[in-house]
Formats: C-alpha cells, sequence, structure tokens
C-alpha cells in the first residue's frame, strides 16, 4: 500500500520544518521527510552556526507561537557597525533610528531545530519520517511518488504536491528536471564561537576585508557570557590555513584584521567551513513540485538573508495553500506561487550578489566609491531605510504569518 498525502515536504531543516508548522492548523495531510534526526550532530540544518532573524521572522515565529521558546536564545541585534578594512568608510545602523527594539536577533541554529521541532510534535496533521532519506521521485499527472529509506528499511508515498526543501544540492529539483545556476564565490566562511574580555553590547560588526567579508554577531544565553558568533569569509587557500592554525594563532590573525573593537580575543570554539556559492534553480516550480529555500537559492551568508528569505517562501506558500485549493499542487497555485515570489527572491538575491561583488573588490575606484557609499549612508537616512526595505523583502505583498498573522 501506497500511502497518500495532500503534501509531502522533502527536508526538515530550517525551511521545511518552518512550513510544515505553519500549515499545522490546516486541513491538508503532510508528510515531512527528513534525513536526520533534529537533535542528530550529522543534522546539516540545525549546526553550530547562529542565524540573525530579521524581524519580519520573529513576527513569523511569534505569529506561530514559537517565539517564545525562542527568545531566551536570542540576541538582540542594537545596532550594526559597517567597516572597510585599512580604509576610510564605515557605517552604522541604529535599532533606534527606525523606532524598533532591535534590528534583528541572533539564534543559535540548534534553538531553531529544537523549537521548530517541538512545534512539529504538537502538529496533528503532519506524520514525520525521520530519520528517512528520499532516493528517488517519480514525477506523475496527479501525484509525485517518493521512494523513502532508513536504516531499517524503506517504504513509498504520493503527494499531490512535493516542496523540494532538501537543501543546495536538492534531490527533488534534480528529479523535477531543473537545472542549478551556480556561482562560486571562491569563498569559504570559517564559523566559530569567539570570546572576548569585552561584553557584548548588542553591536553586530561587518566588516569587509580585501579576501572577503567577516561578521561579528552577538550571543545571548547563560553559558553566553562575551561569547560572540565569528563568521569568517576567506579564499579557499586562506580559509584552509585558518582552519589548520592553533587556536592562539587564529585568534592573533583575526585581531590583526578586525581590531579592538569587540575587545581582546581570548577563547575560540571549533572552527567549521563553509564553502561559499550563489545558486539559483532555473525555475520556480515544475509540475507538481515547488522549490523553497536553499532549493530554490543558495545566497552568500554576508548579508544574513539566506533563511530570512526562504521563511517568506514558506509564509507565501502557506498563505496560498492555506486557502484550501482543492486540489493543492495544481498548475494555478503553482504559477501563483512563483509569481509571488519572484520580486523578493530576485532583489534578495541582487543586492546580497552585489554587496559580496563590490566588497571583494581590490580596484581602488571600486574602494574609494564603495567607502563614499558606505559614508554617504551613514550621513542619510534615506539610504538606511531603503536598508531596511531587505529586511522586510522586495514583493509587493508580505506573507500574512510575516505580519504576525495566521495563513
Ligand atoms: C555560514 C552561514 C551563515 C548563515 N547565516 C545566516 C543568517 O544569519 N541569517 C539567515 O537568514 N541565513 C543565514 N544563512 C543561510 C541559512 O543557513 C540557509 O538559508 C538555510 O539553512 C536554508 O534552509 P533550508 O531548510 O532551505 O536548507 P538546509 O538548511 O540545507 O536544510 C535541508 C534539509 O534537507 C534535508 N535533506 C536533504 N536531502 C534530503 C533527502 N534526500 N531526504 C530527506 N531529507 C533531505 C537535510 O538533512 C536538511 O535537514 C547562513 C548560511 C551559512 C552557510
Amino acid at each position: 500500500m501506497v500511502e497518500r498525502y495532500d503534501l509531502a515536504i522533502v527536508g526538515g531543516g530550517l525551511v521545511g520544518a518552518s512550513l510544515a508548522v505553519s500549515l499545522s492548523a490546516t486541513p491538508l495531510r503532510i508528510a515531512l521527510v527528513e534525513a536526520f534526526a533534529p537533535d542528530s550532530a550529522s543534522q546539516p540544518s540545525f549546526d553550530e552556526r547562529t542565524t540573525a532573524l530579521g524581524n519580519a521572522s520573529r513576527r513569523v515565529f511569534e505569529a506561530l507561537g514559537l517565539w517564545q521558546a525562542m527568545e531566551p536564545d536570542a540576541a538582540p541585534i542594537t545596532d550594526i557597525h559597517v567597516s572597510d578594512a585599512g580604509r576610510f568608510g564605515f557605517a552604522r545602523l541604529a535599532a533606534r533610528d527606525f523606532a524598533v527594539p532591535a534590528l534583528g536577533y541572533v539564534v543559535p541554529n540548534r534553538v531553531l531545530g529544537r523549537v521548530l521541532w517541538e512545534g512539529l510534535r504538537r502538529a496533528a496533521n503532519v506524520t514525520p519520517f525521520v530519520p528517512m532519506r528520499v532516493q528517488a521521485v517519480t514525477p506523475g499527472a496527479d501525484a509525485v511518488g517518493l521512494a523513502l529509506e532508513s536504516d531499517t528499511g524503506r517504504m513509498d508515498i504520493e503527494a499531490r504536491l512535493v516542496v523540494a526543501a532538501d537543501g543546495a544540492n536538492s534531490l527533488v529539483r534534480e528529479a523535477a528536471g531543473l537545472s542549478a545556476m551556480v556561482d562560486d564565490y571562491r569563498q569559504v566562511a570559517v564559523v566559530a564561537a569567539l570570546r572576548t574580555d569585552q561584553g557584548n553590547d548588542g553591536t553586530a560588526y561587518e566588516r569587509f576585508t580585501a579576501a572577503g567579508p567577516m561578521a561579528l554577531l552577538p550571543l545571548r544565553g547563560a553559558a553566553q557570557h562575551n561569547w560572540r558568533t565569528l563568521v569568517w569569509a576567506a579564499r579557499p587557500e586562506d580559509a584552509t590555513r585558518l582552519l589548520q592554525l592553533e587556536p592562539s594563532a587564529f585568534m592573533a590573525e583575526w585581531q590583526r584584521a578586525f581590531g579592538w573593537r569587540a575587545g581582546r580575543a581570548v577563547e575560540l570554539g571549533r572552527r567549521v567551513p563553509y564553502p561559499l556559492a550563489l545558486s539559483r534553480s532555473s525555475e520556480a516550480v515544475a509540475h507538481r513540485i515547488a522549490m523553497l529555500g536553499n532549493a530554490s537559492q543558495l545566497l552568500h551568508p554576508v548579508a544574513g538573508q539566506g533563511f530570512n528569505l526562504g521563511l517568506r517562501d514558506a509564509a507565501e506558500l502557506a498563505d496560498l495553500l492555506a486557502a484550501c485549493p482543492s486540489d493543492p499542487g495544481s498548475d494555478e497555485v503553482l504559477a501563483d506561487f512563483a509569481a509571488r515570489r519572484k520580486a523578493d527572491r530576485g532583489g534578495v538575491v541582487r543586492f546580497t550578489d552585489t554587496l559580496v561583488r563590490a566588497f571583494s573588490n581590490t580596484n581602488p575606484v571600486v574602494a574609494l566609491a564603495r567607502d563614499a557609499g558606505l559614508l554617504a549612508f551613514d550621513l542619510l537616512p534615506p539610504a538606511k531605510r531603503a536598508l531596511s526595505r531587505v529586511s522586510l523583502g522586495f514583493g509587493a505583498r508580505a506573507p500574512r504569518l510575516t505580519r504576525g498573522l495566521m495563513p
């Protein structure tokens, strides 16, 4: 017997799990297939990274009733300090300029995973297949077949709509016959927790160096005293060297590149590398299949937009599916989804890509222009307001969840 569902979500990482919780109050029968248990050390989405959530993402989690459980570990970003190593340009953004308590919140990915999956355990209409891996996808006229496999056996299910939330190397995308357009940035992000001798005051630092950008984000929580998350994007050969350095040598090199704004580095956590690329699915949808999150677009983490954008993907699809169409995988639903997500996805991809390329460029004319840009940005309130659009999304309309309303 093949089990039948209205919707099957492949990938229960940040975006797939968020979509499933968003649909928990609908009558849809949902299968959620995830290769790793949420608390497994091998879970690739809920790993040592931290995620900077924008205010729209906070509103989504508030509407879903999950924010309260995240808040004790969510560090508010009250200020953002942007600087260009060895040059004069810098810019500041402060929450008070926008009359909000925080510009965003930094939450450990493991906390996001724990809270999302606690939410899923309360969702009566979601059947989790965990840990199970989708091995084959068979698109059909009225449903898509999925062959699932685990260490203990295999089974088949089918669904009228399949959501690809299975990350940048999406098997579902490939099975749908879509390609990924990939631009390798030739950078690797080295992510680590870093403790300094200076208390964290809610400032997130973004520092652009010739080799690539570096971010230092505040952390919160009982065990996080003076700890921050460092995301250091470097050329692959430099990243290899940074990963091999003794912790004291690494911290000395970080101090030279970053300066003393956040105090003196005194302790370093485990360093984990993430190769960086821009990858976009050739299409947003295929027959009975929708692409979400990293399966649709993989971004450079420089502006902390990947998950925020993926969460808006999930919120928009939730809006369409909660309207209870008789066939959730119909061409009309999928065409609507693709049309509604186009402007936001395109805008964030362009914004992030331009930032990476402008600030990785060593040409003195480009460097001067970006310093002037940073200074102008610091002096001109309209430029700051324009940036706040990035965190709200470039779409013409905001999905209900991002306005704090259930779909
Ligand atoms: C260093 C770094 C820092 C970042 N910081 C930020 C930030 O501050 N803010 C922000 O918004 N974004 C940030 N991002 C981006 C963010 O991490 C991604 O946007 C997010 O992980 C995308 O989630 P996803 O669920 O689409 O994909 P993934 O996180 O890749 O999850 C995919 C899931 O699918 C599962 N899966 C894959 N194949 C199968 C299969 N065949 N069967 C079953 N399950 C499968 C995987 O096990 C995984 O759980 C950062 C990224 C990096 C690399």
